[in-house]
């Protein structure tokens, strides 16, 4: 665990006036404590867990299921046992540390726990933080670099090991499965996410679900998965063609490629997110096709989506430290989608991408 990460979230006390904060997010208490949870174990199905920080004390509140792991997990904390609902456990606790006015991440706590809490704590000021939470985990270590980089590494493995599964005649859903059953044998945590694993012109589903339709030789096949290793995800997308693929479709493939490469070759630091955005459209559209309508990219780490996002609306600086996806595409409804995304990590001498597969139009299945 990183000794920096406490200090900085306590800096936080000071300069928004408060005496704690409470932390619900699961990356956030890994991130903090080194405590492990899922978010099936988040705060919406219990009080599995929550980090309770303040000037002089840092608190695990953790239901006896988990009290032995988070003092294993988390060497430093308090561990205190909790049996009931957070509005009856927290309360004594912030008597005793004597919290008038409390941090809490409104972006994850419920709003029934939220008003419970209020109710039963009629003295604390329920405050939130949550755009203050994020830049302490937006600017990535060399250590959490590594870990997002073994990631991606594996997923550079899987992929290599689908190139060769895929036939045609499987279903999407085998696909989807074999590639979970590949990281789970080679000691991934997990998936990072519900992997996407569409054929033909279902692809044009930027976030379609895996069905049991059948991959058929002339189909695009796009695939957008990845793992968590040590917490830290990995997240890569490739749009492989099953036999060949109408000229017509390839094009599209090089028109993506280009954008994507259009907008890796520009990031330095410094840059700003929305240029790089903008370079991806103007690289698509110049092929007469609508570009994509979500995002260029969005950040990575101990989750898949975080800040910062790369997106037309919003503007941001880059900075060493930050790893991000790059995932331009094109979505033609009814007719084809191809996608193609990579992880980067912004160094001080420049990018450095982190999904190594190939990028060329592959032909699989055959
Ligand atoms: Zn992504
Ligand atoms: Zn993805």
């Amino acid at each position: 665990m990183n000794a920096a990460r406490l200090p900085a979230l306590r800096a936080l006390l000071d300069e928004h006036a408060l005496d704690a904060i409470l932390i619900s997010r699961s990356a956030n208490k890994r991130y903090f404590s080194g405590f492990r949870l899922s978010d099936a174990d988040g705060p919406t199905s219990g009080f599995a867990g929550t980090l309770l920080v303040t000037r002089d004390a840092n608190v695990i509140l953790a239901d006896t299921r988990y009290t032995e792991q988070a003092a294993n997990e988390a060497p430093g904390w308090e561990v205190v046992a909790t049996a009931g609902p957070m509005q009856d456990e927290l309360p004594p606790l912030l008597l005793r540390h004597e919290v008038a006015a409390l941090g809490m991440e409104a972006g994850v706590v419920t709003h029934a726990d939220w008003a419970a809490l209020a109710e039963a704590a009629p003295g604390v000021e329920l405050h939130a933080i949550d755009d203050e939470l994020v830049p302490l985990r937006m600017l990535k270590t060399a250590e959490e670099v590594e870990a997002i980089g073994r990631a991606c590494a594996m997923t550079d493995a899987c992929f290599t090991h689908l190139i060769e599964f895929v036939q045609v005649g499987m279903t999407e859903r085998e696909v989807a499965f074999e590639l979970e059953r590949f990281f789970r044998v080679n000691g991934a945590e997990g998936l990072a996410f519900e992997p996407i694993v569409l054929a033909g012109a279902r692809a044009a589903m930027p976030h379609g679900r895996p069905s049991e339709a059948v991959i058929d030789a002339g189909n695009v096949l796009l695939i957008d998965f990845g793992c968590s290793v040590d917490g830290y995800r990995s997240d890569m997308t490739r749009t492989a063609f099953v036999g060949d693929a109408p000229d017509g479709i390839r094009r599209y493939h090089d028109a993506v490629r280009e954008a994507q490469r259009a907008a890796i070759d520009a990031i330095a630091v410094g840059v700003n997110g929305q240029e790089l955005d903008a370079l991806a459209r103007r690289r698509i559209e110049s092929d007469g096709v609508e570009p994509y309508g979500h995002g260029l990219g969005h950040g990575i780490g101990l989750e898949t989506h975080e800040p910062p996002r790369l997106r037309r609306s919003e503007s941001f600086t880059l900075e060493a430290g930050m790893v991000f996806s790059i995932e331009p595409g094109i979505y033609l409804p009814g007719v084809t989608g191809i996608r193609i995304e990579d992880i980067v990590a912004l160094e001080e001498s420049g990018p450095r991408v982190l999904t190594t597969s190939p990028r060329e139009a592959l032909v699989i299945g055959s």
